[in-house]
């Protein structure tokens, strides 16, 4: 068994749930927040915080849900060793600074799996995404509505060899949403033009 202290801020929280569906015990959701299942609120900080007792499996679920929290609103700490297990202090002193190439036509690889056609479909709301494996054969077409959808649907389904595959789609299906939601041309590999309207 094992003692620790969860701490919440609320305030932080985005509503994304990743924390009640990795430790549905202790974090559920109410409208676009989560909440601290026992969680008491402290008046000072605005923070919810409970000390529970328990197995390891679900002190393995509490921690996994903390690091999984994208906006670091949750704290774990061991109650025992008085460690923190999980920090939402972010720390850079010590990291090892690198600037970013620029990307060069030559460290182009093809993906194996083939290419993406990538167009915005206005009368419904969508982004649609072509695989093709031969030249303008599109063989698989995804839609959705937004980009996390599309690229997780992608990678489950692995029509995707290459990192920077994956980091391009995540890219330009962002691209296609921000066009979408603001009603500007979407043009693949092409920067957007916020100063024109698409006509409707
Ligand atoms: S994972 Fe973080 S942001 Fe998402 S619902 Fe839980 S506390 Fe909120």
């Amino acid at each position: 068994m094992r003692r620790l202290k969860i701490i919440y801020d609320r305030e932080r929280c985005r509503g994304l749930g990743m924390c009640a569906a990795i430790a549905p015990h202790q974090f559920r959701m109410k409208g676009k927040k989560a909440v601290l299942v026992r969680g008491k609120r402290t008046p000072r900080t605005g923070e919810y915080s409970t000390i529970l007792t328990v197995p390891a499996a679900e002190s393995e679920r509490i921690v996994k849900s903390g690091m999984a929290c994208p906006v670091n609103a949750i704290r774990v700490i061991d109650m025992d060793t008085r460690k923190s297990l999980v920090q939402t202090r972010i720390v850079t002193h010590g990291a090892k600074r690198i600037d970013a190439d620029a990307a060069r036509p030559k460290d182009f690889v093809m993906d194996r799996k083939g290419y993406l056609l990538i167009r915005v479909d206005r009368d419904h709301g969508l982004i649609e995404v072509g695989l093709c494996r031969r030249k303008n054969q599109v063989d698989v077409i995804i839609t959705g509505r937004n980009p996390t959808d599309i690229y997780y649907t992608i990678l489950k389904k692995k029509l995707l060899s290459r990192f920077e595959h994956a980091a391009y789609i995540g890219k330009e299906t962002q691209k296609a949403h921000t066009a979408l939601q603001l009603g500007i041309e979407y043009v693949q590999d092409a920067p957007l033009d916020f100063s024109k309207n698409v006509k409707t």
